[in-house]
């Protein structure tokens, strides 16, 4: 009987003919590779321009740094993501202020984000959860109305839809995430998506060590200048968060295989609601009409009571009989770290009680119907419905 894992990429030999070629190339690394990646992600997503980072973390930071927040400022998020959403603007001195979710769709709750802006707040950075796009015409009509930037935490998101449109082009930036369990994959890896130039260049530049050869850019202050070909000035400090044209290589292979990937998570999470429809004791997570989600992960809600049994002896009997299970969040202020930096439990009580309900299923594109089947059948039978 073979293990389930709850997540697992798809490489095929495509893929690894795509990196052996650059391994044989020449360029490993600032090469003809990550322009041609760039160009290929901003395309899917509609956007003009990318920026990709060695991980979804390192993009994240890229953004918020690319906005300029500082310590002192805040952005409003939703707790039940992963710590770097919210880590991120640590990174800068800056604080996350996390808003309660809606309890059907475990999204960041739009109605709630007003009451806690203050004149601090810099930008509100929605999660698409479980790959479900947030409601952003609320959200942007928030952002615009308090001048505030958007900056979307797309990493569970890459191919979805909200209101017709591809997540990527919908905010000033949009962030993705390329580690093994996301829909594509570069090994570790992240992008930045805007339209906006002036972001676009900042990014670049924070990618780089804040380093510049852009002669409109050049302050000038050097006794070299433009066009002299070794000349560059450093004009920010910024990190090396480059990602190596070995990445890039098996991310545009990866991307050709998306749309593909895509259809299958979505067979595999509709075979699962209509089994979930049926089972009041474990539910899915709501589906919005006007959004198509990207299922990164497939979530449900359990009442453990109704079962008679804890989420512990849940994963612990479906383990046994191999199949791996996850629970897709603990509350980012319930981390010990942000426990000492002061924020309180029960901050968030939708999400508190989300939580305490939450437990992943296998999903992921190699999964045949056969291991579906028997993913629902071994719940099913776990939790005796
Ligand atoms: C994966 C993920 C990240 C971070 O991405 P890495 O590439 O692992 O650094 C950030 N936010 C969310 C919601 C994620 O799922």
């Amino acid at each position: 009987m073979n293990f389930i894992p709850y997540g697992r990429h798809s490489i095929d030999e495509k893929d690894i003919e795509a990196v052996v070629e650059v391994m044989r190339s020449g360029w490993l690394t600032q090469g003809p590779k990550i322009a041609e990646f760039e160009e290929a992600l901003a395309t899917y997503c509609g956007t003009r321009y990318a920026v990709v980072f060695s991980s979804g973390t390192a993009a994240l930071h890229a953004a918020y740094a690319a906005i300029e927040l500082r310590p002192g400022d805040k952005i409003i998020t939703s707790p039940i993501t992963f710590v770097a959403t919210a880590n991120a603007a640590l990174y800068l001195g800056a604080r996350p202020v996390f808003c309660d979710i809606e309890r059907d769709t475990a999204n960041l709750d739009a109605t709630q984000i007003e009451r806690l802006i203050t004149n601090r707040t810099r930008a509100i950075v929605p999660v698409h959860f479980a790959g479900q796009p947030c409601d952003m015409d609320k959200i942007l009509r928030i952002a615009r109305h308090h001048n505030l930037y958007v900056i979307e935490d797309a990493c569970h998101a890459l191919g979805a839809t909200y209101r017709g449109q591809r997540i990527g082009s919908l905010s000033d930036m949009t962030v993705f995430s390329f580690h093994p369990v996301k829909h594509v994959t570069t090994g570790e890896g992240g992008a930045v998506l805007t339209n906006n130039p002036d972001l676009y260049r900042k990014l670049r530049m924070f990618r780089e060590h804040g380093i510049t050869r852009d002669p409109r850019l050049l302050s000038g202050l050097n006794p070299g200048r433009q066009p002299d070909p070794w000349y560059y000035e450093m004009l920010h400090l910024g990190y090396n968060y480059r990602l190596s044209d070995l990445h890039c290589a098996l991310g545009l292979s990866q991307l050709r295989k998306l749309d593909e990937f895509l259809k299958r998570r979505r067979e595999i999470a509709a075979l699962y609601n209509q089994t979930f429809a049926k089972t009041p004791a474990i539910q899915p997570l709501a589906q919005k009409p006007d959004r198509h989600s990207a299922y990164h992960i497939y979530v449900t809600q359990v009442n453990w009571k109704q079962i008679k049994k804890t989420r512990t002896e849940v994963c612990t009997s479906l383990r046994r009989s191999g199949i791996s299970t996850q629970v897709h969040y603990i509350p980012v202020y319930r981390q010990p770290y942000y426990q000492r930096l002061g924020y309180a439990q029960g901050l968030c009580p939708r999400a508190e009680a989300y939580y305490e309900a939450a437990l992943t299923l296998p999903l992921f594109p190699a999964m045949t119907n056969e291991d579906v089947y028997r993913v629902i059948k071994t719940v099913c039978n776990v939790c005796s419905i």
